[in-house]
């Protein structure tokens, strides 16, 4: 029985299990659970990749959000541009710190904010645009960071999904004011668990993100401001700082299969293929491919019975979410992004999915597509 599924994190442990098992039995047996030195070790090694100057970890994306929002003192009455084609977390960081989210469209081809309609959405409140990388591919940052200097607006870049990659040449994060980051298992970096960081290379808002994600104190039991407890642990820490070194080697698997799928997947009638990059390098955290929106559960349920898992990122778009029914958008309002939620299918791409599984996949897809197209 065939069992392809859409994410395995069990595989690429296997990998590195000695290296792992020896250092966080250490941290374990040593007895430094929180901000042990790996804390500060991985700050560091994780800046040099990023080629930032400073790195500081939290425990989740979410939390790297919520901290870089609160750190450049946005708040309540700031309105905070964004796209409503992400995760939760990007707009419930807005909110949770007071601000108000303002939803500018999609690109249909590049699935991330289109750039061309931010400036109509600006007002005198607007303190910041959040362009998230979505499925490892980088926003036009050249574009925004052009919108933000001419009308000083800060750029806190989610980069959750595209750790590693670059715009231009620059690792996103580094080229916003602030970029933000989730060590979450299915990440291209990801822990064991829970994990986040931010970088920056304004030392004023480093030094802010690292007080208030421990209770909002500079000095122990002296609390200047409502801070969150939101540090890394050091056994997480420690196994970011072995999976560090083979980043790169994994998204460049991540990019392999990638190609395989665009050649492959090219010809074939009712299938959308993501977009190549032009001045950019995504990670692939996702291989995202688009399908006809009546037919797209049908298809995710053929892979099913062929034993291949496939996800939805993301089926309701954010401005329709219940959550945030007080913003007033209805539905037709950013009618790309509401496209793409009933279009969208990402199929399996992990570094460690064998070719075997890869051709499994693109014949099945072949066969699905062929079965719907000749039948009708
Ligand atoms: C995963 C993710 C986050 C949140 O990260 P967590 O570590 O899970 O809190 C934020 N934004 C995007 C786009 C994500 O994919």
């Amino acid at each position: 029985m065939i069992n392809i599924p859409p994410f395995d994190a069990t595989t690429q442990y296997k990998s590195i299990a000695t290296e792992i098992e020896k250092n966080v039995c250490a941290v374990m047996a040593g007895g430094r659970y929180i901000m042990g030195p790996q804390v500060k070790e991985f700050e560091v090694q994780f800046a040099q990749y990023l080629n930032c100057e400073q790195v500081i970890s939290c425990n989740s994306g979410t939390d790297a959000l919520h901290l870089a929002l609160r750190a450049l003192k946005i708040g309540v009455g700031d309105e905070v541009i964004t796209t409503p084609f992400t995760f939760i977390a990007t707009t419930e960081a807005i909110g949770i710190v007071g601000a108000t989210p303002v939803f500018v469209d999609v690109e249909l081809d590049s699935y991330n904010i289109d750039t061309q309609l931010i400036e109509s959405k600006i007002t005198e409140r607007t303190k910041a645009i959040i362009p998230v990388h979505l499925y490892g591919r980088p926003c036009n940052m050249t574009a925004i960071m052009e919108i933000a200097r001419k009308y000083n607006l800060k750029v806190i870049e989610d980069c959750a999904q595209a750790t590693g990659a670059t715009w231009e040449g620059k690792q996103v994060g580094t080229i916003g004011d602030v970029g933000c980051f989730s060590f979450f298992p299915t990440k291209n970096l990801g822990c064991f668990g829970d994990g986040g960081a931010i970088a920056t290379s304004n030392y004023e808002i480093a030094e802010r993100v690292e007080y208030l994600r421990r209770h909002g104190g500079k000095v122990k039991y002296h609390h200047e401001e409502l801070g969150l407890n939101s540090r890394l642990d050091t056994v997480q820490a420690t196994v970011l700082l072995v999976k560090l070194p083979y980043l790169d080697q994994w998204n460049s698997a991540r990019k392999a299969i990638a190609d395989i799928y665009l050649n492959s997947l090219a010809e074939i009638e009712g299938i959308v293929l993501p977009q190549r990059t032009h001045h950019a390098d995504s990670v692939w955290n996702q291989f995202t491919i688009r399908v006809l929106a009546g037919r797209r559960d049908t298809i995710q349920n053929s892979l099913k019975a062929k034993g291949i898992g496939s996800m939805v990122y993301y089926p309701i778009p954010l401005h329709l979410q219940e959550v945030h029914a007080g913003l007033s958008y209805t539905t037709g309002s950013l009618p790309v992004s509401e496209q793409l939620s009933h279009e969208v299918l990402s199929i399996p791409l992990f570094p460690e999915l064998e070719s075997s599984a890869q051709k499994i996949v693109v014949e099945s897809l072949k066969q699905i597509m062929a079965d719907i197209y000749c039948l009708q």
